[in-house]
C-alpha cells in the first residue's frame, strides 16, 4: 500500500502549467495571469474629486466656521466628464461634482454639507436649502457661504493615489476575481494572457454501463460517473471532453482511448476497472498503451488508483479513477483537482476548513485515511457537523447532501461525539 502523499506528489510530477493564450478579459475569471500587468496610466488619470461640493484654495477659508461663514464667488461649475473653464483664483470657488477634475488653481473641496448649499442644521436633506445661483454676494454675485476650514487636499482624490505609470499592478501568477477584472478594465486591457484550460478526456469502463437516457435493463446501471466526473472537472476550472462507455473488452477499450488521445487531451481520466478483483482488461490495455502503475492507496473509499503516461502524439497522463461512485469523486478530489489546478498555474489546492463540532461517534479501524462526508451547519456562534449517513462507497446521495469533508487520519482509530474537527468545505458559502 502506498500512502496518500506518496502517490500524490508521484502524480504531481507529471503536471505543470500549461502555455499562455490570449482571451477577452472576462474569460481570465479564476484563471493565472502569465504575464505582470504594468500599468503605462496613472489611475485615477487626473486629481479629482471625491464629493459633491466646492472647489477653493484651502487657505482662502482657514478661519470659515459656522458661526463666521466665508462667503465666496461662485465663478463657474464642473461636471464628471468635464474639465473646468477657468482656474480658481484667490478668494472664489468653483461647484464641482464627484470625479470631475479639480480645477487649477483649486487645492481642496468643501461639501455641499458645509456650504450654505446644505441645511445650516444638522438635517440630511439638503434639496430644500437656497442653492448658490439664489444667492448674491454683496457685489451681487452669485455667492456660497463656507461654513468649515478644510485642509489642503482634502476631498480631493490625488492622480495616481491608486496606481502608477509603471507599477506592476499584478504580478504573473494572479488569481484573476473581479477585483482584478475591474482593475485590468481602468488599465484598458480588452485581453489578457493567462494558462490555457486543461482539456480532460472522461472514459467510464464497464459491460455493466448503460448511458444515462437509456432504460436499466437486468444487470445494467446507468453511467453517472462520467457526469460527476465531468462536473468536477468544470468546477475546477477545466474543460470535460466526454467519450462516453467503453466496453470491457481489448478492441473497445482500446479504441475510445486512442479516440480520447486525438481529442487533443492533456489529462485521461478512466473510471473502474483498476481494482485488484477485476478482470485484467482494463490494466492490460492501459499496459499496453502507455506506463502505467496500479496502487492500493491508504485511503477510504478511493483504494484503487492507477497512474500513468499514455504514449499518444504527445504524452498525456491517466488517473485511473475507482468505479464506484463515491470512490471516483473522492479520488478525483485528491488526485485530480490539484492536477487539473496546477495545469491552471495555480499553485494553491487546499479548500477552506472550519472548526466544528462533531456530533457523532466514528471508528476507523482500516488504518487508511478516512474521507467521511459531511454536513456542516453554522448553529449561533458555532459550527456543527455531522456524517451524510451511510458511508458505503457506492451510496452517492452520502456525496451530494454533504458540503464537506472530515479527514480522518490513518492512526486516529476514532472520533468522540461532540470532539472539535476541522472540516474541508467543497461548496461556496452558500451551502454552510
Ligand atoms: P469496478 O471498479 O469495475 O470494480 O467497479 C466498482 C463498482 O462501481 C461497480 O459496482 C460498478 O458497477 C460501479 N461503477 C463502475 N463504473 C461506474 C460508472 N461509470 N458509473 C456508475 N457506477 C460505476
Ligand atoms: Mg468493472
Amino acid at each position: 500500500m502506498i500512502s496518500v502523499e506518496e502517490a500524490l506528489a508521484y502524480v504531481l510530477r507529471h503536471f505543470q502549467p500549461l502555455e499562455p493564450e490570449r482571451v477577452p478579459l472576462l474569460e481570465s475569471l479564476d484563471r493565472v495571469l502569465t504575464d505582470d500587468i504594468v500599468s503605462d496610466i496613472n489611475v485615477p488619470p487626473f486629481n479629482n474629486s471625491a464629493m459633491d461640493g466646492y472647489a477653493v484654495i484651502a487657505d482662502d477659508i482657514a478661519n470659515a466656521s459656522r458661526e463666521y461663514p466665508i462667503t465666496l464667488p461662485v465663478i463657474g461649475d464642473v461636471a464628471a466628464g468635464y474639465t473646468a473653464s477657468r482656474a480658481v483664483e484667490r478668494g472664489t470657488a468653483m461647484r464641482i461634482m464627484t470625479g470631475a477634475p479639480l480645477p487649477p488653481g483649486a487645492d481642496a473641496v468643501v461639501r455641499f454639507e458645509e456650504t450654505s448649499e446644505g441645511r445650516e442644521s444638522d438635517a440630511k436633506d439638503f434639496s430644500t436649502a437656497p442653492r448658490a445661483s439664489t444667492r448674491k454676494d454683496a457685489k451681487g454675485r452669485e455667492s456660497v457661504d463656507i461654513l468649515k476650514a478644510i485642509q489642503r487636499g482634502d476631498n480631493v482624490r490625488a492622480a495616481g493615489e491608486d496606481i502608477r505609470v509603471g507599477e506592476v499592478v499584478f504580478p504573473k501568477g494572479t488569481v484573476v476575481r473581479p477585483g482584478e477584472i475591474g482593475v485590468m478594465a481602468s488599465l484598458g486591457r480588452k485581453y489578457v494572457s493567462v494558462h490555457r484550460r486543461p482539456r480532460v478526456a472522461i472514459l467510464a469502463t464497464g459491460d455493466e454501463l448503460v448511458a444515462i437516457d437509456e432504460p436499466i435493463t437486468p444487470g445494467k446501471i446507468r453511467n453517472s460517473n462520467e457526469y460527476s466526473n465531468a462536473a468536477a472537472v468544470l468546477k475546477a476550472g477545466g474543460v470535460p471532453v466526454q467519450l462516453g462507455i467503453a466496453r470491457d473488452n481489448i478492441g473497445d477499450l482500446t479504441a475510445k482511448i486512442r479516440a480520447g488521445l486525438d481529442a487533443d487531451v492533456d489529462l485521461f481520466l478512466t473510471s473502474a476497472g483498476v481494482s485488484v478483483g477485476d478482470y485484467d482488461i482494463v490494466k492490460d490495455v492501459l499496459n499496453a498503451e502507455g506506463e502505467m502503475r496500479f496502487w492500493q492507496v491508504k485511503m477510504k473509499p478511493g483504494k484503487p488508483l492507477a497512474f500513468g503516461v499514455l504514449r499518444g502524439k504527445k504524452p498525456v497522463p491517466l488517473l485511473g479513477l475507482p468505479g464506484n461512485p463515491v470512490s471516483a469523486m473522492v479520488s478525483f478530489e485528491v488526485f485530480a483537482r490539484p492536477a487539473i489546478l496546477t495545469m491552471l498555474g495555480k499553485t494553491k489546492f487546499a479548500r477552506p476548513t472550519v472548526r466544528a463540532i462533531f456530533r457523532e461517534a466514528i471508528t476507523n479501524d482500516s488504518q487508511r485515511r478516512n474521507f467521511v462526508r459531511v454536513v456542516v451547519e453554522k448553529r449561533g456562534e458555532e459550527y456543527i457537523a455531522r456524517s451524510t449517513g451511510e458511508q458505503g462507497s457506492g451510496i452517492l446521495t452520502s456525496v451530494a447532501r454533504a458540503n464537506g469533508l472530515l479527514v480522518v487520519p490513518e492512526d486516529v482509530t476514532r472520533v468522540r461525539a461532540g470532539e472539535m474537527v476541522e472540516i474541508q468545505l467543497l461548496d461556496e458559502s452558500e451551502f454552510l
